[in-house]
């Protein structure tokens, strides 16, 4: 069982004052248990009309965020938001900034974040970053100890996840997977997906923050689980990508309006969110990042070691995988993965 070390008292007081039209008293003060008050908080952030406005004097968890990037930025923002207690760090400490002039706190390193916070959220590039700030020199893991819970919601394969549990949990605290899906939109709204593993006993002491920052999340067992549940649906999303990107070529080239065929897909059973969100932009050719063709690279190629690793053939994947290294060499790394459709297009030095 995990025992936090609340630094606050465990139970809260939460002044309500429900809306005049529901007819309450208008004054209301109810004892609520820490997990009350953050699913409250939760419910309040997505439902701001619905629900009674709610006062919380204090509460009761230290929460840290390392990663500052496209999603976790506006992540923590949330957790900010909701009244959550939370200190930050990013390599790059500018990108602190707007999110200490909101409330957060400010370590300068990893270790500082996890020692004086009960949880730590990850949000990190790629499987290199999230082990050398869990485990290297001045990582998370040095600030660890028994009643403490890391929990990395970065992209990353299946070993890297199991070797950064081992070293946190090697520590004494706890560790949780918990990759997401859905992008910068999602993030901004609190609605992203969580795809969680390992300690069930800190999954059920994050499930209130997971739910400040998701819509909905999904516990899938043993560490590993949520990286590999995690890739197959980002090897799919790239496979999508890049056929869309062909069609969308390829009706150009007949002599067919390719908005038209957007709004085509839009209407059959092959729509998808994802067509209708990035085919307008892809058709003037414009790529406004929101989830970077880097990792969408990275993905991939993690996907194909997952397959790899139990002889599963994905053809289809490792052509797409292609395209997006192109696309990499074309100098789109930063771009939107949709950007990928220009890897498809003729290289005009070299045709004239
Ligand atoms: P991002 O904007 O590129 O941010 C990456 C973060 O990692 C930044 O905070 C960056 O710090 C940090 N970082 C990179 N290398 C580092 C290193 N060597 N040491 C320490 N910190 C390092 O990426 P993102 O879009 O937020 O994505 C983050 C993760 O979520 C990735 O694993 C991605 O695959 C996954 N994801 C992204 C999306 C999306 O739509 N964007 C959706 C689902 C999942 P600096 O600021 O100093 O560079």
């Amino acid at each position: 069982m995990l025992h936090f070390s609340l630094h606050k008292k465990p139970w809260l007081c939460a002044q309500v004052f429900p809306q005049s039209n529901l007819g309450l008293s208008p004054f209301l003060a109810l004892p609520l248990n820490p997990i009350s008050v953050l699913k409250l908080r939760a419910s309040l952030l997505k439902n701001p009309i619905h629900l009674p406005k709610v006062l919380v004097d204090e509460l009761p968890t230290r929460v840290g965020f390392l990663g500052l990037g496209i999603m976790g930025s506006p992540m923590a923002q949330n957790l900010i938001k909701a009244g959550c207690d939370v200190t930050v760090w990013n390599r790059t400490k500018s990108k602190c900034d707007p999110l200490i002039s909101l409330g957060a706190k400010y370590k300068p390193s990893p270790e500082e974040v996890a020692a004086s916070c009960d949880v730590t959220f990850a949000m990190l590039a790629d499987p290199e970053s999230a082990v050398d700030v869990a485990c290297g020199k001045q990582g998370a893991a040095s600030g660890m100890s028994p009643g403490k819970g890391y929990v990395d919601v970065s992209t990353v394969d299946g070993p890297t996840s199991k070797l950064i549990s081992a070293r946190i949990k090697s520590t004494g605290a706890l560790f949780l997977e918990a990759p997401v899906s859905g992008s910068k939109k999602p993030a901004e709204d609190g609605k992203l997906i969580f795809l969680t593993a390992g300690d069930k006993s800190l999954y059920e002491i994050a499930a209130p923050y997971l739910d400040l920052m998701g819509k909905s999340r999904f516990y899938l067992g043993d560490v590993g689980n949520g990286a590999a549940m995690k890739l197959v649906v980002n090897m799919i999303m790239g496979s999508m990508m890049a056929s869309f990107s062909e069609g969308l070529l390829l009706s150009e080239k007949v002599g067919l309006d390719p908005s038209v065929l957007v709004e085509v897909i839009s209407e059959g059973a092959i729509s998808a969110p994802m067509y209708s969100m990035k085919g307008p932009s892809m058709v003037k050719s414009l790529y406004p990042t929101a989830f970077p063709l880097k990792h969408q690279q990275k993905d991939l190629r993690l996907a194909l070691g997952l397959a790899e690793s139990v002889s599963q053939a994905t053809p289809v994947a490792a052509a797409a995988n292609e395209l997006y290294k192109v696309a990499k060499s074309q100098g789109l790394s930063d771009d939107d993965f949709s950007a990928v459709i220009e890897a498809l297009k003729p290289n005009l030095k070299q045709t004239s």
